[in-house]
This record gives structure tokens, C-alpha cells and sequence, in this order.
């Protein structure tokens, strides 16, 4: 730490994103990244960009946000851009929240909340998972604040219904409910219908996952106009270009065809349930993911010694300390052919490990 380090930020615990390590070629299934490349006219777009790299992108982002409207059926002014969505989740933690207006957040989810939480010195409460891991929203009425919460939940991938949500969203229109569905291509319901019933509802989409994009750093918010405009606001107070050309014409690009990436992700979740299965006959716990990921246990429930072994043979999948993930591997959907590496690996890892036992 520098002398120069602002005493208000001595304590903070950064986040940690997945590890990228460089010592030899692994399976790469601990990011949660799409094992498929962007759609050919991203790539076309974003080098077509590159001659106009001179000059600023634009800092309204309005081309983008009338493909969100023609893709997802809301007014352009009901959309943020966000350079990732973590970027949103700062701003909307900044916009809306401050030392009388907490954040409430599950027990477990994306681990950025706390870490956000702690940035921006707000207090928070945290709501326990119920007993099968499940986001108990429910827990969240009786609570004061803006209600924060990942549906595909992660690391878990269990999601929860609209109708359970919008049933929050009635209990008190007076509180901000966040729903960040960085995965709901997967499987789960989006709630962007509700959007024009609920103007305390902001929805928070990323193209990281679904359109292959995790490199571009693009993500957006959707949510009624008043809502959008507090958050231009501040986001015009910190960083107006937020979107570089090239994302922004890789956006375009991506959200113009909506086949390609559907595609993808009903591939995803294809590859997903074939993983599952095999997981359940080796005996594993395995949560049933709406998800681009797995969270499961093996038969030991040694979740480190798993996730250690198929690092070791080069499958690199995420594991996360505390008392309930402990147990159990976040695994990313690869392709068909990694997650036979990944199946046949995990195999002889609880082949060995019952050979040890015994
Ligand atoms: N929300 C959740 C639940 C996530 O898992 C992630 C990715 N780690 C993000 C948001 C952030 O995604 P990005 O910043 O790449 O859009």
C-alpha cells in the first residue's frame, strides 16, 4: 500500500475473477465464457470499425440502443449501455443506493455484489440460500433496501420464476429490484415483459456469455425511462464513452442476429444436460442448472481435491471456499469434445478416489 492510499479503501477485498493462467494450454471451463466464437458479421463489423478509430464512439450509444429495441420490443430510452455489466451493477449500486438505502443480497450469488457493496460503503443484508440452494425471495420482502439477486443465480444456476419476482415487485413499489440475468439465454424467463408494468424493476443482460462477447465488454440495463435517465446521470458524470467503437459496432452486430446466438445457446444447454446426466450416473450431486454452467459434488464431497485433480490434467473448472460451496465445482459449458475430456478426467478422479477409500 502506497502513503497516498485513501484510508476509506484500506480494508476493501477485491474481487478475484476466474484465474487465466499461462503456464501451459488448459480446458478452459472456469470463466463461464461461451465455447463458441462471435457470429462472422461481429468480426466484420468490428475490423470495418477500425478505420474510424480516430474518432469517439457515440456517447448516447442510440444505433445500439435501437437494435435493443427491435431485439427485445422496449422504447431505446429504456436501455443503458454498460462497458460489461459489471460496470452496471457499480452504477446502479452508486445511482440508488447510499448509507440509508442498503443493498439486500442472497447469501450466495455473483460474488461481485458484496465487493461492490463494500466499494460504495453501503450497508448491506444478506438473505440466506433456503436448504436446496435456492434464492428464498420471499426473505427479501421484509427487508429495506434495493433487492439485488443473479436469476439464473450463480454459482448455482437455479433460477426462480417471474411470477415469484413480480410478486416481489408488488409487495413494495417503492423498493428497486435489481435482476441480473447474465444467464437467462440458458433456460430461464427474462423478466424484460415487466419492465413496462414495474418502474421498480431494472434488468441487467450481458452479451459475455450468450453472444460470445466477454472480450468486448458489453452489457446493458433495461428499465423505465426515469430509472435510465438516473442512471445517464451519473454514468455521464464518470465515463460518457463508455462503449468504444468497436464494441459498440460489435453490439450491433451481435443483437442484429438473433438466430445465431439462440442457436448457440440451445447448443449450450444441450451439451449442459448430456454433462449432467453423466454426473449424476458417477454419482455426483448436481444442481439443475438453467444456466451456461454446473455446480456439483462429487460422491466424497471434496469439492478442492476435484477441481486440484482436473487442474492437474489440465481441465480448469472454478472452486470457491466457504462452508456450502465447499462441496461442490462450478463447471462452464464447453464444447461437446471438452466436456467428454471433462467427464472422462472426472471419471478416473472418483475411480481413484473410492480406490483410495476402500
Ligand atoms: N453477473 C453475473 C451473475 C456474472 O456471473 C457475471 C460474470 N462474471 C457478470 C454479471 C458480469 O459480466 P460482464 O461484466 O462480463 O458483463
Amino acid at each position: 500500500m502506497s502513503r497516498f492510499f485513501s484510508p476509506r479503501f484500506s480494508d476493501l477485498t477485491p474481487y478475484v475473477p476466474g484465474e487465466q493462467p499461462r503456464d501451459m494450454a488448459y480446458i478452459k471451463l472456469n470463466t463461464n465464457e461461451s465455447p463458441f466464437p462471435p457470429d462472422p458479421a461481429v468480426v466484420k463489423a468490428v475490423r470495418e470499425e477500425t478505420g474510424r478509430l480516430r474518432l469517439y464512439p457515440d456517447p448516447t450509444g442510440l444505433r445500439l440502443k435501437e437494435v435493443l429495441e427491435e431485439a427485445y420490443g422496449l422504447p431505446a430510452d429504456c436501455f443503458l449501455l454498460g462497458n460489461g455489466s459489471d460496470e452496471i451493477l457499480f452504477l446502479a449500486f452508486l445511482t440508488f443506493c447510499d448509507a440509508e438505502h442498503p443493498v439486500v443480497m442472497p447469501e450466495l450469488s455473483y460474488g461481485f455484489y458484496p465487493v461492490l457493496a463494500d466499494l460504495c460503503r453501503l450497508p448491506r443484508t444478506v438473505i440466506p440460500l433456503k436448504e436446496d440452494f435456492s434464492l428464498n425471495l420471499d426473505a427479501f420482502r421484509s427487508k429495506k433496501g434495493m433487492a439485488v439477486f443473479a436469476n439464473p443465480n450463480a454459482p448455482t444456476g437455479l433460477a426462480v420464476s417471474t411470477d415469484e419476482i413480480e410478486t416481489l415487485l408488488k409487495a413494495d413499489p417503492d423498493r428497486l429490484v435489481l435482476v441480473d440475468e447474465a444467464y437467462v439465454a440458458f433456460g430461464a424467463e427474462s423478466c424484460l415483459p415487466l419492465i413496462p408494468r414495474y418502474d421498480n424493476l431494472l434488468v441487467v443482460r450481458t452479451s459475455s456469455k450468450s453472444h460470445s462477447l466477454a472480450g468486448a465488454r458489453l452489457g446493458f440495463a433495461a428499465g423505465s425511462k426515469e430509472l435510465i435517465r438516473d442512471l445517464e446521470t451519473v454514468r455521464n458524470s464518470f465515463h460518457p464513452y463508455n462503449i468504444n467503437r468497436m464494441t459498440m459496432a460489435a453490439g450491433i452486430a451481435a443483437l442484429k442476429n438473433g438466430e445465431y446466438y439462440r442457436a448457440n445457446c440451445a447448443a449450450i444447454a444441450k451439451i449442459r444436460e448430456m454433462t449432467r446426466r453423466e454426473l449424476l450416473k458417477m454419482g455426483c450431486r448436481v444442481l439443475p442448472s438453467r444456466s451456461n454452467f454446473l455446480f456439483a459434488s462429487p460422491p466424497d464431497g471434496r469439492g478442492e481435491e476435484w477441481y486440484l485433480k482436473l487442474k492437474e490434467k489440465g481441465i480448469l473448472v472454478r472452486w470457491f471456499r466457504g462452508e456450502k460451496t465447499a462441496p461442490f465445482i462450478r463447471v462452464s459449458i464447453g464444447t461437446e469434445e471438452q466436456m467428454k475430456a471433462f467427464l472422462k478426467e472426472t471419471e478416473e478422479y472418483i475411480k481413484g478416489a473410492d480406490h483410495e477409500k476402500g
